[in-house]
């Protein structure tokens, strides 16, 4: 896909996985970008310069910040239009797992860091894009698949995170469908990126994958090609949609 896409894209995690992906097609297809991610240096820099070698040096830029936290998300934003202007897409993509467990055995404060960055931080995220997006704009929430499967002794904790995003992506279409902005969630399924990994089961893909109807795990870039589609005027009548990009599961 080529230059289908223009304006600029604020997309958060955009470090790694999904949104790294993300970043990539944005910037191949002819957006600029700005990406947030956590704390991990070396990753932000391997992406900024992925997306510089694809289309140039002003293509891309990156700020650390944390999705929990209001400051740094209005900060984001406000950097995006400070350097590239007018906002016309979101990508509200950060998200984390924790180690996999029945939900009897989760801790208050496991629980507490799962809500406040999955739900918490994609509240703010999309506040954020609700009141900075440009008229006709586009914001795209990364949901899972989970929200739908429920992960019972993985994680329903996630799941049900993932579920607030569902009711968000509704909700949020119908307060700015009057603006002409467009709100839809992609649900990946089992997706190889470092998630699994991080959740303590880097052996999660090469186990499940098999088992999907396809047979097999996504990669991230099949999930950037929903996302960059939600991002395009290509789907300029889809909104308050949840697309599963899953494999069949
Ligand atoms: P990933 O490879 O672990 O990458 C996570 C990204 O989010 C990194 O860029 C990380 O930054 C950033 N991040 C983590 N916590 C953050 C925070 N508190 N504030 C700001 N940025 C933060 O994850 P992924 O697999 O690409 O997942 C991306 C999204 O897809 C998540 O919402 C996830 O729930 C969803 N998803 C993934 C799968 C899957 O199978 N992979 C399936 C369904 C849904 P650093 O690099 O600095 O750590």
């Amino acid at each position: 896909m080529s230059s289908i896409l223009s304006g600029v894209i604020v997309i958060t995690g955009g470090s790694r996985g999904i949104g790294r992906s993300t970043a990539l097609a944005c910037v191949r297809a002819g957006a600029r970008v700005v990406f947030s991610y956590q704390g991990n240096e070396q990753a932000a820099q391997s992406t900024l310069d992925a997306c510089r070698a694809i289309a140039g040096n002003d293509c891309v830029l990156a700020q650390r910040g944390d999705v929990r936290n209001e400051d740094d998300v209005i900060a984001l934003f406000e950097f995006a239009r400070e350097q590239f202007g007018e906002i016309t897409g979101v990508v509200n993509n950060a998200g984390i797992v924790a180690p996999s467990m029945p939900l009897a055995e989760m801790d208050a404060e496991r629980l507490s860091r799962v809500t406040e960055i999955n739900v918490l931080g994609a509240l703010l995220v999309a506040r954020q894009a609700a009141r900075d997006l440009a008229d006709n704009g586009s914001l795209v929430n990364v949901g899972s698949m989970a929200a739908k499967l429920g992960s019972p002794n993985e994680y329903v904790d996630y799941a049900a995170s993932k579920g607030a995003l569902d009711s968000l992506t509704v909700g949020l279409s119908k307060e700015l469908g009057p603006r002409g902005i467009r709100v839809n969630c992609v649900r990946p399924g089992l997706i190889a990126t470092d998630i699994h990994a991080s959740g303590g089961r880097p052996e999660r893909v090469a186990e499940l994958g098999p088992l999907c109807p396809l047979g097999r795990p996504g990669e991230a870039e099949e999930v950037a090609n929903a996302i960059l589609w939600l991002l395009s005027d290509a789907a300029s009548y889809t909104t308050g949609s949840l697309i599963d990009v899953a494999g069949g599961r």
